[in-house]
């Protein structure tokens, strides 16, 4: 089924074996393909006439030539207590491809069976939590914000016990790189220094190949600061956009930077700085605004991890550009939603004040930005009318004007700006609920519709406007647990 422009490789089986285990996926029921990703499949190198192709080894049934699947092995950080027991539970790495324009692909079989890292799981992903990981991937890919990918998904029969009892799916996951902080941890911990610089040199090699040939020290600290700022970046960018993971715990940090593994998330409908998606995490672990925190502390968990390859001092240094490289993202993030092209001194001072004005008056923090990105053309109504008490909006957007004074680009043009920084569409947790429901009924036509809207998320769309719409009552508080 690959492509002549396909090349398969299994780079990873190159790491000391204590890194996997060879696992045959455990095959689904009369598994068929409901969602195929073709314009992601054409761009990785395969023809995407005939999803149902893939419905053999999207169920475990069945593997291609080459295929050579094991579970991972690593360990992490989870809700901030160390767990030596962790590893793919539930997933299995195939193979790995190169595309026409030598890009890497893993192909992650998520949902698979047990591997010798379930604990006292079963091995399996419902449906719900599969089309949620496929929809936010899509819908992270469409943001521009670095994201694992959703390649095709697969639904059975096989009922699967959760709260309830529901129906098992897999999630053909694909993105340069599986490896997660918490390899390294486990490398660190438990295998010694040789499988630590094995795993680096292997990371560094195929990841971040502009480094490959400086001296070794060198190599390692400048990887290290690159992966450092990767991470603050990619959280700076999920506050810009309001997006909460849920479960940031170190094995779920991924080594390229990439928003990975995706289980309670949400999008922040009304602005709420506290906002804890996830229902397990009691504490507010990993609440909207500790997420730039709690990117810190994994950092650490990695830098932790290199003290046996690295100098302490260059660590440290390392560790230090998180903050700066943070900042940085997210003042420059704050200022292109607000418009600001010229840098002034109060900025900070705007952004910080406007986060506390959305907070306190509830304010939708999508419909607000975007609101913002129209008032040239539409007036102030649609900013206005977010809020109960008028005059707070009245009062802020007059301060915003005045400093709109001091901007060169006006008008049209600072708000085309604005626009493609200002999502109009989002992936609220109320509407995939509603794409969930109708999936259960086997109908994926409304998913298909939502991912069309996704891929756009910064376009008018015109007949597609209740996709912008805030919650409806019923979709304001959606329990979302980590059972997935
Ligand atoms: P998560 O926090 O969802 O990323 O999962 C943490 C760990 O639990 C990972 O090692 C997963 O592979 C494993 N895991 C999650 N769900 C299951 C399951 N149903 N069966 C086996 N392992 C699981
Ligand atoms: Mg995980």
């Amino acid at each position: 089924m690959p492509e002549t422009s396909v090349k398969i490789e299994h780079r990873y089986l190159e790491l000391p074996d204590s890194f996997y285990s060879r696992v045959k996926p455990t095959p689904l029921k009369d598994g068929r393909v409901v969602c195929f990703n073709a314009p992601l499949a054409e761009d990785m190198g395969f023809r995407a006439e005939k999803p149902e192709d893939w419905a053999g080894v999207g169920s475990g049934a069945e593997l291609l030539e080459g295929m050579d699947p094991v579970a991972m092995k690593y360990t992490g950080h989870q809700f901030g207590v160390y767990n030596p027991e962790l590893g793919d539970g539930r997933g299995l790495l195939l193979w790995e491809t190169l595309g026409p324009d030598g890009r890497r692909w893993d192909w992650h079989l998520k949902g698979a069976g047990m591997t010798p890292y379930s604990r006292f799981g079963d091995g399996r992903a419902v449906l719900r939590s599969t089309i949620r990981e496929y929809l936010c991937s899509e819908a992270m890919a469409g943001l521009g914000i670095p994201t694992t990918r959703a390649l095709f998904m697969v639904s059975a029969k096989d009922p699967v016990r959760r709260e309830s009892i529901e129906t098992a799916a897999t999630l053909l996951r694909v993105t340069q790189s599986h490896i997660r902080f918490g390899h390294f941890e486990f490398a660190a911990r438990h295998q010694g220094e040789e499988a630590l610089r094995a795993l680096l040199e292997h990371v560094i090699n195929l990841h971040f190949p502009h480094l490959a040939e400086l001296p070794e020290q060198e190599r390692y600290r400048r990887w290290y600061e690159e992966t450092v700022e990767r991470t603050a970046r990619l959280i700076a960018d999920w506050q810009a956009v309001g997006f909460c993971h849920g479960v940031m715990n170190s094995d779920n940090m991924s080594i390229i930077g990439e928003t990975f593994d995706y289980g309670p998330y949400a999008f922040l409908d009304d602005f709420d700085a506290g906002y804890i998606c996830n229902h397990t995490d009691q504490g507010g672990r990993y609440a909207y605004n500790r997420q730039p925190n709690i990117g810190f502390v994994n950092c650490q968990y990695l830098a932790n991890s290199l003290l046996p390859v690295m100098e302490e001092d260059d660590v440290r240094r390392g560790l230090r550009c998180y903050e700066t490289a943070y900042n940085q993202r997210f003042l420059g993030n704050m200022r292109r939603k607000l418009g600001l092209t010229r840098e002034t001194d109060d900025d900070l001072t705007l952004i910080m004040d406007t986060f506390s004005m959305l907070h306190e008056h509830h304010i939708d923090y999508t419909l607000f930005f975007r609101g913002l990105s129209n008032l040239h053309s539409q007036g102030n109504a649609p900013v206005r009318n977010l809020f109960v008490d008028r005059s707070v909006a009245d009062a802020w957007l007059e301060r915003y004007q005045s400093r709109l004074q001091q901007e060169e680009i006006v008008g049209d043009e600072r708000e085309r700006q604005m626009r493609a920084t200002n999502p109009k569409y989002i992936l609220r947790n109320y509407l995939a609920q509603q794409v969930i429901l109708e999936a259960r009924n086997g109908d994926y036509q409304p998913m298909e519709r939502l991912l069309e809207v996704l891929k756009r998320p910064f376009d008018e769309q015109p007949g597609n406007e209740a996709f912008a719409a805030p919650p409806p009552d019923w979709g304001k508080h959606l329990n979302i647990s980590c059972s997935s």
